[in-house]
């Protein structure tokens, strides 16, 4: 299973202002038990403001934009020098993933990210992910990590988002102010009921920004895009794994969509799809089974288009056949038309894999 787990700030820090390091050695130990189990798992992590303020002792900043992504500057680097040494306790490597809102917009760098993050979870590591808070304006930032996870989760096609929080899942209404307030167990119907949305309510947590309204736009998200959705408590003894294990703890949302779907619909929402890939008999038939587009397969390229863009493949007479994402320029693709793919290296400089467009990222019409 493919699992982003997203860790707040109060849980980072126990509830302090300060960091509380025994906390992120049981996520190290569990996430490291889960690679073991033969899962992938990337966290995203807060913290990076909290660190920061942490280590200048707190010191009295105007609450602007700058100032924050000063403190972010200063604690991310120790944020991940915790998680270093932490994993390192088990075996295992972390790597650092900064992302904007813009990164995940525009195609190319959707693809070079989404890339990236499967590459390193393929090789076990564990990809750190917060938003690059330093560089994010009100424009281009996500502005909280609940959705920024639920983003991750459909960038990478995750089976499972787990919100990690201080609470013990999402209730009917605020268990701080009504007595009679229920812990939701399940929510399966299409739409995240409306009820729901008005009991998350506004969020009161003094360091995180992210509240229940945050996790539910992220569970809304996610489900949407695929993969289920439990927000449960950090507290709970072995949760991430009994999570793994499909314990029921905490609030589960069922997925809405399967991943393909999602993927799909992504690749079909491109605003326009200039490019086309003429392609020969062998390749059509090849496509059909489900293989990649390799570019021996190819005979003509035009349009003009960059990688990332979605592109339409059509066969010989010139009839529509798959739309898909296109891992080179459509500059490179001239050079490389009729072309083994061990050979693109020697051509262009530089490879992006051996594949035109990769089967996952193509949908046959
Ligand atoms: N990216 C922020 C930080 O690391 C946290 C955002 C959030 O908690 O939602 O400090």
């Amino acid at each position: 299973m493919r699992i982003v787990a997203k860790i707040g700030t109060s849980t980072l820090t126990n509830g302090t202002s300060c960091l509380a390091p025994p906390l992120l050695v049981d996520f190290a130990r569990q996430t490291s038990e889960l690679l073991d189990a033969g899962h992938q798992v990337l966290l995203v992590t807060s913290g990076a403001i909290a660190l920061g303020r942490e280590k200048l002792g707190f010191p009295q900043l105007p609450k602007d934009i700058p100032a924050k992504q000063m403190l972010a500057a200063i604690g991310q680097s120790r944020l991940m020098a915790v998680y270093d040494q932490i994993f390192g306790l088990y075996g295992r490597t972390v790597a650092q993933i900064l992302l904007t809102r813009r990164d995940l917009e525009r195609r190319r760098s959707y693809l070079n990210a989404r890339n990236a993050l499967i590459a390193l979870v393929e090789q076990k590591v564990v990809p750190i992910v917060n938003e690059n808070d330093t560089v994010a304006t009100e424009e281009i930032r996500v502005g909280d990590n609940d959705n920024l996870s639920a983003l991750v989760a459909n960038l990478v096609d995750a089976d499972l988002l787990i919100l990690v929080t201080d609470q013990a899942g999402l209730y009917t209404a605020d268990p701080r102010k009504e007595s009679d307030a229920q812990l939701v167990s399940e929510v399966s119907t299409g739409e995240i009921p409306e009820e729901l949305w008005h009991a998350a309510g506004g969020s009161d947590s003094r360091l995180g920004t992210g509240g229940m309204v945050t996790k539910l736009q992220a569970a809304d998200l996610a489900r949407r895009s695929g993969a289920a959705c439990i927000i449960a408590s950090g507290k709970e003894h072995d949760i991430l794994l009994r999570l793994a294990n499909g314990e029921k703890v905490g609030t589960y949302f069922t997925p809405v969509a399967s991943s393909m779907e999602s993927r799909k619909r992504y690749i079909l929402s491109a605003r326009r799809a200039p490019g086309v890939l003429k392609v020969d008999d062998g390749a059509v038939r090849a496509l059909r089974r489900g293989a990649s587009l390799l570019p021996i397969g190819m005979t003509e390229v035009s349009g003009t288009f960059g990688r990332g863009d979605t592109v339409r493949v059509c066969d010989p007479t010139g009839t529509e056949i798959a739309r898909g994402i296109a891992n080179y320029d459509s500059s490179d693709l001239v050079r490389i038309v009729r072309c083994p793919s061990d050979a693109i290296e020697a051509i262009l400089g530089y490879h992006f894999g051996d594949e035109v467009i990769h089967h996952n990222n193509m949908v046959l019409l």
